[in-house]
C-alpha cells in the first residue's frame, strides 16, 4: 500500500510540475506564456515486437525511420528544444524483451524527463493480408450430369454447377489517424473526435497494464482535466497537415484500451499518430520512401509548430490555436 501511495504522490508531483507548462494555473493578467522545453518521440514497437507487417517492411522499422527524421527536423527548427527518443535502434525501449514492460519504460522515461509532450509514431494495419489476397467468386453455371437413387431406381439427372473464378482482392485501405486517450467525462470530449473500433492492440495476459488500478484511475482523471484538450488540439493539427498534403485522413480518434495505454501513463499531453497503412502496397512504399518519410515528418513538424506557437502565446492576446471550423455533422 505504501508503494501505491508513493506512486500516486509521485504522479501528482510529476503532474504539478507539468502544469506550469500547460497553462492551467489560475488565470492572472500577467500570466507568463507556457513553453515547451522537452519532447518525447516514441517510435512504436521495436525488436521482438515488429508491430504490423507489410510486404517489404515492418511497422517497428518504418516508425523508427519516420521518428528519427521527425526528431531531426524538429531539432533543426528548434535548436533549444530537448528531444528524447524512447528508442533509436530497432530494439524495444530500454533493451527490454517484454512488450508491456517496454510500454511502462516509455511512460516512465517521459515522466522522469518531465517532458511537455509525448508523440508516439506508428503505422496502421487492416488485420488482413498485406497487399491483398486471392478470393473466389461465381462467374456462371454449367450443367453437370449426376446419378441419383440406387439399383433399378438409379437415374441420370442434370444439375447446374457454379463456375468459380479466382480473383485478386487488393488491400485498399489507406490513410492516417491520430489517437488521444478518451476523456473520462463526456463533457470533456470534443465533437470533432470520432470513436473507433480499429487501431493499436497489445497482448497483456499478465495484466501489467491494469486500467482499473487506483493509479490508472487517477491518471485518467488527471489526463481528462489537464491534458486532454491539448492532446486533442495537437492531434487535430497533425491530421489537418496530412489532409493538406492530400492524404486520406480519418481524423482524431479516441480510445481507452490497452493498445494506447501509454497515452494515459504519461503525465503530459500525448498523441499516437498512425502515419498510414503498411498493409496497402502503395502506402507502404510511400512510407518506406525518403520522400514519404520526409513528408510525414514535415507534416508532424508543421502541426507541432502551430501547437507550440498557440501554447506559447499568452491567452489574453486573443491569438489562440486554430480550431475546427465546425463540429461533426
Ligand atoms: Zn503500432
Amino acid at each position: 500500500m505504501l508503494k501505491k501511495g508513493l506512486i500516486v504522490s509521485g504522479l501528482f508531483l510529476a503532474v504539478m510540475a507539468n502544469l506550469a507548462f500547460i497553462g492551467e494555473a489560475p488565470k492572472k493578467k500577467t500570466k507568463p506564456a507556457a513553453t515547451i522545453k522537452t519532447v518525447i518521440i516514441d517510435p512504436g514497437h521495436g525488436g521482438i515486437d515488429p508491430g504490423a507487417k507489410g510486404l517489404i517492411s515492418t511497422e517497428a522499422v518504418v516508425a523508427l525511420e519516420i521518428s528519427l527524421r521527425f526528431g531531426k527536423l524538429l531539432q533543426e527548427t528548434f535548436p533549444d528544444l530537448k528531444i528524447i527518443y524512447t528508442r533509436t535502434t530497432n530494439t524495444l525501449p530500454g533493451n527490454l524483451n517484454n512488450v508491456q514492460q517496454a510500454l511502462r519504460y516509455r511512460a516512465d522515461l517521459a515522466n522522469k524527463s518531465k517532458a511537455d509532450l509525448f508523440i508516439s509514431i506508428h503505422l496502421n494495419a487492416t488485420g488482413q493480408k498485406a497487399g491483398g489476397w486471392y478470393a473466389k467468386r461465381i462467374i456462371g453455371h454449367k450443367p453437370k450430369v449426376v446419378y441419383v437413387g440406387k439399383g433399378k431406381r438409379r437415374k441420370k439427372k442434370t444439375i447446374t454447377e457454379p463456375i468459380y473464378e479466382s480473383y485478386w482482392v487488393e488491400n485498399k485501405r489507406v490513410g492516417t489517424e491520430t489517437y488521444v486517450w478518451a476523456a473520462d467525462r463526456t463533457d470533456e470530449k470534443q465533437d470533432f473526435i470520432e470513436e473507433t473500433e480499429t487501431g493499436e492492440n497489445v497482448e497483456d495476459t499478465l495484466n501489467v497494464l491494469d486500467l482499473n488500478s487506483p493509479e490508472a484511475k487517477i491518471r485518467a482523471q488527471l489526463y481528462t482535466k489537464y491534458f486532454f484538450k491539448n492532446s486533442a488540439q495537437l492531434a487535430y493539427l497533425v491530421e489537418e497537415e496530412f489532409k493538406a498534403t492530400g492524404r486520406q485522413s480519418y481524423g482524431v480518434k479516441q480510445r481507452n484500451n490497452k493498445g494506447i495505454w501509454v497515452l494515459q501513463a504519461t503525465g503530459m499531453p500525448s498523441i499516437l499518430v498512425e502515419t498510414g497503412f503498411i498493409t496497402n502496397k502503395q502506402e507502404e512504399e510511400y512510407l518506406n520512401s525518403e520522400n514519404g518519410q520526409v513528408e510525414v515528418a514535415g507534416n508532424i513538424l508543421e502541426a507541432f509548430k502551430k501547437y507550440k506557437s498557440a501554447l506559447e502565446t499568452p491567452k489574453n492576446s486573443g491569438n489562440t490555436a486554430p480550431k475546427p471550423a465546425n463540429g461533426k455533422k
